[in-house]
C-alpha cells in the first residue's frame, strides 16, 4: 500500500485528510485526486522489483495503490488487469504507422476496463467496513461491481438505465447483485444512487464521484509502460517505456483521468522519463468534453447524448475537467468520431487484429484514424490504442457492424452458388 495521505481537489487544490471527505470536494464538487506518499513508495519499491512480481494482475502494483491487499486469492478479484498488449503490424501498415499496439481490456474478468475500478473500490470498501456497495452504471461499471462483489463476498446494488443493452443487464443479474432498471437516463440513475447511498449508508462507487475508481484505472498506465518495456526492442530495460501517443475512449472522463494519474505517479516517482501524448476520443453524439476542448474552455456544457456506443453515451461528464487536462497537459488532444466510424473500427479491429470490441471499446481506434487524418499523429509515433470492452457485451451493435449471414440449403451446390 502506497502511503495514502489523503486527497487534493482538482478544482480548488485544497487538500483533505483520509477521513475528512469520502467522495468529492465539499466546497465546489470537484473530483478529488488521491495523494500518495511518493517518498515512501520510492524507498519501498522500484520498477525492477515490480517487474519481478509473479502476480499478473493489477495487484502487482499494490505498492502504488492507496488500498491494502484485498485478499480473496484465487478468485476473479485477483485476475483483474495485466490484459494483453497486442502488436498489430497489419493495422499499422494500413494507417502508415510503424509501431501500433492494442491494449485489450475486454479481457478482464467481466470483459471490460471497469473491473480495474471496481476491484480497487471494493478493496477500499473493505477497509472502511462498508456493508453494501452501490453504483449507477450504463452497464459495464455495474457488471464489474457485481462480478467483483460476488468474488469478494460483498453485497452490491446496481442502478442502470432501462435501455442498457440486454447482455449487460444479464451480466448484472447473473452475479446476484440487486439490480434496478431506472426509467430514465444514466444521469437519472446517477443522481438516484447518491440519494440512496446517503439515505441507506451504502458506499457509492459512482464513476467521477468516488476517488478510488481513478486509482484502479491508473493501473492501465502502469501496465502499458511495463509491458512495452518487456516486448519492445527499443526499450532500455530496466526502466519502463512510455509510448508517444495513447488513445482512450471517453464518456464521463474517468478512464482518461485515471490513466493520466497513473503516468503522473510514475513520473513523480522517477520511474518514467516523459509523458505520452494522451488523446481522448468521444462520439460526435456525446461530445461534451470534446466541445470544451475545441472551444478552449474548462466550462463543460451538458449535451443530449445520442450514440450507439452506449458506454460513452453521457449527457453530463462527471470527470470532464480532469479529462480535458489529461489531453491538454500532455500535448494530446480530443477528437470526435461518428457512429459509422465506430462501426468501421469494430470491423477493422476484429478482421485485421482479431480483437472483438463493443462500440465504445472500438472508439479509440476510430479516434486514431481521425487524428492521423488531422496530422496529430505521425508515422514515427509509437501508438497505443486502448480497447475498453468486449464485443459480446453488445451483440446487436456487432451485428450492425458485421452485416447479415447468407442462408443456404444444406447442399454443396447451394454453397457453391453462395460462394460465387
Ligand atoms: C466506461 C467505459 C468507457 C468510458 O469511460 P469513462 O470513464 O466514462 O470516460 C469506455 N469504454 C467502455 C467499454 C466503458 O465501459
Ligand atoms: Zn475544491
Amino acid at each position: 500500500m502506497g502511503g495514502f495521505l489523503g486527497y487534493r481537489c482538482s478544482r480548488c487544490n485544497v487538500e483533505y485528510g483520509p477521513h475528512e471527505v469520502t467522495y468529492i470536494c465539499p466546497d465546489d464538487g470537484g473530483n478529488l485526486d488521491v495523494v500518495l506518499e511518493y517518498e515512501r513508495i520510492r524507498n519501498a519499491s522500484s520498477p525492477a522489483e515490480v517487474s519481478a512480481s509473479s502476480d499478473y494482475s493489477i495487484w502487482r502494483y499494490l505498492p502504488l495503490l492507496p488500498v491494502q491487499d484485498p485478499g480473496h486469492e484465487g478468485t476473479p478479484l485477483r485476475a483483474v488487469g495485466w490484459t494483453p498488449l497486442f502488436k498489430s503490424d497489419r493495422i499499422a501498415s494500413r494507417l502508415g504507422l510503424h509501431d501500433l499496439w492494442l491494449k485489450d481490456d475486454g479481457r478482464n474478468p467481466t470483459a471490460s476496463f471497469k473491473d480495474r475500478a471496481s476491484a480497487v473500490v471494493l478493496a477500499r470498501a473493505r477497509s472502511i467496513n462498508a456493508e453494501v456497495v452501490v453504483t449507477a452504471s450504463t452497464g459495464n461499471a455495474g457488471a464489474a461491481l457485481a462480478g467483483m462483489a460476488a468474488a469478494a463476498e460483498m453485497p452490491a446494488v446496481i442502478l442502470a438505465p432501462k435501455n442498457a443493452p440486454e447482455a449487460k443487464v444479464a451480466q448484472l443479474l447473473i452475479f446476484g447483485a440487486q439490480v434496478f432498471l431506472v426509467e430514465g437516463s444514466y444521469d437519472d440513475a446517477f443522481d438516484l444512487t447518491l440519494e440512496a447511498a446517503e439515505s441507506f449508508g451504502w458506499y457509492c462507487r459512482n464513476t467521477g464521484f468516488n476517488p478510488f475508481t481513478a486509482e484502479g484505472k491508473k493501473t492501465a498506465a502502469f501496465e502499458i509502460c511495463e509491458q512495452l518495456s518487456l516486448v519492445d526492442e527499443r526499450s532500455h530495460a530496466p526502466s519502463w517505456q512510455v509510448p508517444d501517443a495513447l488513445f482512450i475512449p471517453v464518456g464521463d472522463g474517468n478512464i482518461i483521468s485515471g490513466i493520466h494519474k497513473g503516468f503522473k505517479d510514475l513520473q513523480t516517482l522517477g520511474w518514467i522519463e516523459q509523458m505520452p501524448r494522451i488523446f481522448g476520443v468521444q462520439s460526435v453524439g456525446s461530445a461534451a468534453i470534446y466541445n470544451a476542448y475545441k472551444n478552449d474552455t474548462e466550462a463543460i456544457e451538458p449535451v443530449r447524448a445520442n450514440t450507439l456506443a452506449d458506454s460513452i453515451s453521457v449527457d453530463f461528464p462527471r470527470d470532464g475537467l480532469r479529462a480535458l487536462r489529461a489531453a491538454k497537459e500532455t500535448g494530446g488532444a480530443f477528437v470526435a468520431v461518428r457512429d459509422e466510424a465506430i462501426l468501421e473500427a469494430m470491423r477493422i479491429l476484429a478482421r485485421e487484429a482479431g480483437v472483438f470490441a463493443e462500440p465504445a471499446g472500438a472508439t479509440a481506434y476510430a479516434g486514431l484514424v481521425e487524428a492521423i487524418s488531422n496530422k496529430l499523429v505521425g508515422a514515427s509515433d509509437q501508438v497505443v490504442v486502448l480497447i475498453t470492452g468486449n464485443g459480446l457485451k453488445d451483440v446487436r451493435a456487432a451485428m450492425q457492424a458485421a452485416g447479415e449471414a447468407i442462408v443456404i440449403d444444406p447442399t454443396l451446390e447451394s454453397l457453391r452458388r453462395a460462394l460465387s
